[in-house]
């Protein structure tokens, strides 16, 4: 008898796999893709050795996470490489101005000293903030919510920073990216290069919530750095599927789960969408919370105390979507601060007003006319991902319609990404040709993937969100994904959840996958 099924293959379902494998129990993951690994996928979309990851790049939070400490040396020994940048993002802008974050401080202070002198102070003070937070912060990130192990990190945080400093620290958690940057910079660009991480997550600058996010990801990109997965993301789904298949784990690919079984409100296995029955001690799934109502469908679960409120689930929002447009380059762009060619990231923003606009644009179903690009520059520090000589670069447009009522541009006609992505793409890379004139002409294959895309590729990326559910604050933290749905556990016996839409969120750390383990093993 299986101990686990996990339906999914993303990072936290193969982490749960593999965690759960070396303590000796048996899995099967099923996967409904072609391949594994979800939001992870490394593939020649555009041109025959130009390898792009489709979605993730950045695997910072894997290398410096749980499932990495556990499993390192079976990881590594199957192949896992990390590929470390030094020069992790830039912040471009209209003027030609740029400022570089890297992982030399004196570097950064004086890259922020050229075009905000009046901002080196705070950037120092907040780096010092970070080192001094960190110890309390991160751990909490690695702790099930709410837990007794949560409040022990509370506490010991409280004894150590004193009343004031922690209230500090709450006050910092509900405050928006705006508020948090006005209180700390005079700089429209030092404002804008923190709070464009908040676009990152869906946190629009006037959203709540979105100063940790600016404050964690800025500071921590000059502290941390930023890694990639060698030759491409997909390096670290190939490892920890080799983990799991040499601890005797099964991997089904192709194998959509329709329903997962209960009796006597337990979880008994799952049926696919070929009729097959399968039995397991317990089901883990790596699936959007608000997904789950379709898998139960129909379900009396009877014997819990607590009400499931499965049909509440669907309750769950998604946070606003994203466009990856991957290209095939014959040059890295010629950007007009040429220094912007060595990072790994660069952002266009370009200011903190653009981005409240962008995000009130998309919210209300309009088309960004200048959205806020992320642009990926992954072959500066990896060059294995194209032929020699050539380059490969992806834009995520943050953030897009979940349903497109117009254009707030008013050129764009069209009510589904079907229609107008590739017109849509156009506009972005016009958008892109005053930061690097010329772009255009050394682009040699493009491959556009709209929000309806990212959702065909991977179902949990409900309306191409890319998050797997918002991050705003009524469905994070000890919230995250409802109520009656926290800690992974499920109102129905031995049913798991994992993925994104669980604490600690979105990105390739493999968190809750490995919170589901310890919970199974
Ligand atoms: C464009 C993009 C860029 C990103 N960039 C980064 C980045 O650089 N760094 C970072 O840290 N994070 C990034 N993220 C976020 C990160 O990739 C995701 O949060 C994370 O990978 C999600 O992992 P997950 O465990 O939730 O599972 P998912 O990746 O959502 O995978 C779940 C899997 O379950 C499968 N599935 C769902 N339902 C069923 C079913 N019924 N039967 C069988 N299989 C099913 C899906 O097909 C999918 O393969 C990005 C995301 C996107 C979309």
């Amino acid at each position: 008898m299986l101990d686990a099924i996990i339906v999914g293959s993303g990072i936290n379902g193969l982490s749960a796999a593999a965690l759960m494998g070396s303590k000796g129990k048996k899995t099967l993951v099923l996967e409904q893709a072609d391949a594994f690994g979800g939001a992870i996928r490394t593939q020649e979309v555009t041109l025959p050795g130009f390898y792009h990851d489709l979605f993730a790049t950045n695997l910072s939070l894997f290398a410096g996470g749980g499932v990495m400490a556990a499993l390192k040396s079976e990881l590594i020994a199957h192949g896992l490489e990390f590929v470390p940048s030094s020069k992790p993002y830039c912040s471009v802008f209209p003027d030609g101005k740029m400022i570089g974050v890297v992982m030399d401080r004196n570097q950064t202070e004086l890259n922020i000293a050229a075009v905000a002198p009046q901002d080196v102070q705070a950037w120092k003070l907040l780096t010092a903030k970070l080192g001094v937070l960190a110890p309390h912060l991160f751990p909490l990130l690695g702790a099930e919510l709410p837990s007794v192990a949560a409040v022990k990190i509370l506490i010991r945080a409280w004894r150590v920073l004193g009343t004031s400093q922690l209230l500090d620290l709450v006050r910092m958690l509900l405050q928006s990216s705006r508020a948090f940057t006005d209180e700390h910079f005079q700089s429209p660009e030092m404002k804008a290069l923190a709070a464009t991480w908040g676009m990152h997550l869906d946190y629009g600058p006037d959203i709540s919530g979105g100063a940790l996010f600016s404050f964690l990801e800025s500071i921590g990109g000059q502290e941390f750095g930023m890694v990639l997965g060698k030759g491409g993301a997909k390096v670290l789904v190939d490892a920890l599927c080799a983990v799991i298949n040499t601890q005797g784990g099964e991997l089904r690919s192709n194998t959509r789960v329709e329903e997962i079984l209960i009796e006597n409100g337990r979880a008994v296995g799952v049926r696919t969408s070929t009729g097959e029955i399968i039995k397991a001690r317990a089901v883990i799934a790596n699936v959007n919370p608000a997904l789950m109502p379709n898998l139960l469908a129909g379900k009396e679960v009877s014997g819990t105390e607590n009400a499931p409120e499965i049909e509440k689930l669907k309750d769950f929002r998604p946070g606003l979507a994203t466009m990856m447009i991957h290209l095939a380059m014959d040059q890295l762009p010629q950007w007009v601060n040429e220094d912007a060619r060595s990072f790994n990231y660069v952002h266009i923003a370009p200011y903190v007003d653009e981005m409240a606009l962008t995000y009130a644009h998309a919210a209300a179903g309009k088309l960004p006319t200048n959205p806020t690009l992320v642009i990926g520059q992954p072959t500066v520090s990896d060059p294995s991902r194209a032929p020699e000589g050539k380059h490969i670069l992806w834009i995520q447009v943050r953030v897009l319609p979940l349903e497109i009522t117009g254009d707030s541009a008013g050129s764009i006609d069209g009510k589904t990404w079907d229609e107008i992505a590739e017109v849509y793409a156009d506009r972005i890379i016009n958008n892109l040709e005053s930061y690097a004139p010329g772009i255009k002409s050394h682009i040699l294959a493009r491959k556009v993937l709209s929000p309806s895309d990212l959702e065909r590729y991977n179902p949990n990326l409900i309306k191409g969100d890319s998050l797997g559910g918002s991050h705003h604050p009524a469905q994070f933290f000890f919230l995250r994904p409802m109520p009656q749905w926290i800690r992974h556990r499920t109102p129905i016996k031995n049913l798991y959840l994992c993925g994104s839409g669980t604490w600690p969120g979105g990105g390739v750390g493999g968190g809750s996958g490995l919170m589901v383990a310890k919970l199974l093993s």
